[in-house]
């Protein structure tokens, strides 16, 4: 076939441009027809539908027909006519096909429809083939560029922050150590224990679990940073909302207090919705129409609604006095799980929730502490079905109260020294959050799992693909 450009399948479906001449390439989703006519399915990922081609048998080589089944990838040039057919306006007629790639009907995976999403996991190399994880990765696409608009349009800069650190004193989790010493022979200490300073980088470094330490300095510098990239963490928890390889989205803004932070939180998460509404709508609705057929109503729900912003202080008081039976019991003082937040959310409030003032116990050393002395301003956004999908926090930007902190925390200076310096030369009152991209995806496509919505998941025990 001469070399004429391709065109798009998300471009023809919208033509009107009837008898022109087109070149079609993609993978074949189905065939089916009789001795005399042809009907394949064709997909290129553009967009979720397939383009109809016809072929009359008689036009072709029957070697070559043979070798169009489902899953190969074929290039068809031929001409766009009006459909009579039902589901479409337009097909194509056509007049040359070349076989780019076989796939053999009988070892093909994907040669039925309808695998479950437990056994298209095992076969994550080639399940962004089916309509789902079309739609999926489509719409994480749209999501990671319209957080990216959200923030440039806002006057925010991208910081790229570290991906191995040095510092393990997030404490947001387990970490994953980075090492180039020889795992059979590395050198000892007297004591017993492996001597980092011969490592690569002079010390024992980690993958990140967070981008935040790096983003307040820059927004010490820059006011209004963000940074989005992957982060870690080693917890063997085996749950449908956590990923030991996720991406995070973290904006850090010099001279915001909690409020701000919060208006922030609630105006990014409303803008990602209505962008996947204005520009993943096909996705959206067939998703809405396979999994999950409260989907679409949900989305709008949350931007026909302002978010409920309380205490962690008068939410444990809403729990305690619910009647409800928890797995994991309420009191002041304990973290909130998921089924805790899932009622505030989806049976108390009927929208999502912001939290603050949290018991400084439970939140990280940097949150700014309040003057009852027991709480920090610390804010979580919980959502429908998710239960947290933000975490963020007003920083303690005095020196003396951090450096307090920090000592009774055991956390070594040595580690954090850099950190402190912000406090120390031109410190501003600050505020920040991350938001879970991948929990942002969850929601936005409905799945329930968020193995389903990541390319390629990275869990305990699985880092096949
Ligand atoms: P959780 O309590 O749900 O485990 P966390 O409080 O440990 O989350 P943070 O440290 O506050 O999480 O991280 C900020 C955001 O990153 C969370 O609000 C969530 O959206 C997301 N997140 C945290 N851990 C994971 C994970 N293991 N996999 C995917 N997303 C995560
Ligand atoms: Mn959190």
């Amino acid at each position: 076939m001469e070399h004429t450009r391709r065109n798009k399948i998300v471009d023809l479906l919208k033509s009107k441009d009837f008898g022109s001449e087109v070149l079609v390439k993609g993978w074949v989703r189905t065939k089916r027809g009789n001795k005399n006519i042809n009907f394949i399915a064709l997909n290129d990922g553009s967009v979720i539908h397939s383009i109809q081609v016809v072929v009359e048998v008689a036009n072709f080589d029957e070697n070559t027909l043979k070798l169009v089944t489902t899953g190969s990838c074929i290039a068809v040039k031929g001409t766009l006519v009006e459909s009579m057919g039902q589901g479409q306006h337009v097909e194509i007629q056509a007049k040359a096909i070349e076989v780019y790639g076989t796939a053999d009907n009988e070892t093909y995976p994907l040669q039925k429809k309808g695998h479950s999403l437990e056994f298209l996991r095992e076969i994550a190399h080639l399940r962004p083939r089916t309509n789902t994880f079309g739609a999926v990765l489509r719409i994480r696409h749209a999501m990671a560029y319209g957080i990216h608009k959200y923030f440039n349009d806002q006057g925010f800069n991208y910081l790229h922050t570290p991906i191995i650190t040095g510092s393990d004193a997030e404490g947001a989790g387990a970490m994953f150590r980075v090492t180039a010493l020889d795992d059979k022979n590395p050198p000892m200490l007297p004591d017993g224990h492996v001597d980092y300073s011969q490592d690569f980088f002079g010390k024992e470094t980690k993958l990140t679990v967070s981008g935040q330490l790096e983003a307040e300095l820059g927004a010490m510098a820059l006011s209004l940073v963000y940074t989005f990239g992957p982060t870690f963490r080693a917890e063997n928890s085996n749950t449908p909302r956590h990923l030991a390889e996720f991406w995070m989205v973290e904006p850090e803004m010099a001279f915001y207090d909690i409020h701000d932070n919060m208006d922030l939180a609630e105006d990014f998460l409303k803008y990602l919705i209505q962008y996947a509404l204005d520009h993943c709508y096909d996705d959206l609705e067939f998703l809405n129409k396979m999994y999950d057929n409260e989907l679409i109503d949900r989305l709008k729900g949350v931007l026909e609604c302002s978010f409920e912003r309380l205490s962690y202080t008068e939410a444990v008081k809403i729990l305690k006095a619910s009647g409800q039976s928890w797995e994991f019991p309420v009191d002041w003082g304990t973290d909130l799980q998921a089924e805790h937040e899932r009622y505030l959310v989806e049976k108390h409030f009927g929208k999502p929730v912001i939290l603050t003032d949290y018991p400084k116990e439970i939140k990280a050393f940097y949150m700014k502490q309040n003057e009852d002395g027991k709480t920090v301003r610390a804010m979580d956004v919980l959502f429908p079905k998710i239960g947290e999908i933000i975490g963020g926090s007003q920083r303690e930007e005095n020196f003396d109260i951090l450096v307090k902190r920090i000592h009774e925390l055991n956390i070594p200076e040595k580690d954090v020294w850099w950190y402190l310096d912000t406090r120390k030369f031109g410190t501003a009152p600050h505020s920040g959050f991350g938001l879970g991209f991948e929990r942002l995806i969850l929601f936005v496509t409905g799945m329930s799992n968020i193995r389903d919505v990541i390319p390629f998941p990275r869990t305990p025990k699985n880092a096949e693909f």
